[in-house]
């Protein structure tokens, strides 16, 4: 099946601004306490359930790390491993021979560059061998709790839909919704964004009718806009 042409549109970044301060409380309300699903026990342990979670569920990625975590405790047992055990390991997440280098090298960096240590600024994270600024801004915000934007697939979706970016590039998207979030509601506004999108917002079928955010929605009730 073709693809669906993306709706053109152009985003009035003040506007956009001022629909943003109306929809964060909403989200917070309705999504209270929302956070990461991957569990974790520290930065390390974050970065590896990250690079897991490509193009995987947050719970299947939840029901092997608490194995996988007790077998590799620090990023020298990941570095020291055989790359086939490795991936026998982690299989279940699926692309296990990609992710399985991904991890053995960014841990080997880890020990390399920085004693061992996960970094915490954007700048070194992304030399770390298979992580982008997806992953990076996952470790960033809730490893290190530091002020980032998360543009997973939902709120790539939901930014688009709620006419925040004309962009689906998720590092020009992230530098668009860094324009109009205030810097202190980074994180809280990409982790209610997910939530809305796996509950009401869905790729296929958004709920429009029972959407908490709807009048505030330029694609409310409009297939043409989804
Ligand atoms: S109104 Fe519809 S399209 Fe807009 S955010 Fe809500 S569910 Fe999504």
């Amino acid at each position: 099946m073709a693809k669906k042409p993306a709706t053109s549109f152009t985003v009035d970044k003040k506007e956009a601004a001022r629909r943003v301060g109306k929809i964060m409380p909403i989200l917070q309300k309705c999504y209270p306490g929302a956070s990461v699903a991957l569990r974790f026990g520290n930065p390390l342990e974050l970065l590896i359930a990250t690079i897991l979670s490509a193009q995987c569920t947050d719970k299947r990625v939840n029901m092997i790390t608490p194995a996988l975590f007790a077998k590799y405790k620090s990023a020298q047992d990941w570095a020291k491993a055989k790359l086939e055990t490795i991936e026998n390991d982690i299989r279940s997440a699926g692309f296990y021979h990609n992710k399985a280098v991904s991890i053995q090298e960014a841990c080997r960096t880890i020990i390399e560059k920085f004693a061992g240590r996960v970094p915490d600024t954007m700048d070194e994270l992304v030399t770390l061998p298979g992580v982008g600024r997806k992953t990076a801004n996952c470790v960033l915000a809730n490893a290190f709790g530091q002020p980032a934007i998360m543009c997973d697939t939902h709120v790539i979706r939901l930014s688009r839909r709620l006419q925040l970016s004309e962009n689906s590039d998720p590092v020009k998207l992230e530098f668009d919704l860094a324009e109009i979030i205030p810097k202190k509601d980074w994180t809280i506004f990409s982790h209610t964004v997910i939530l809305h999108g796996r509950n009401t917002c869905q790729a296929r079928k958004p709920d429009c009718p029972n959407c908490a955010i709807s009048r505030y929605c330029p694609s409310a009730n409009n297939p043409a806009l989804w």
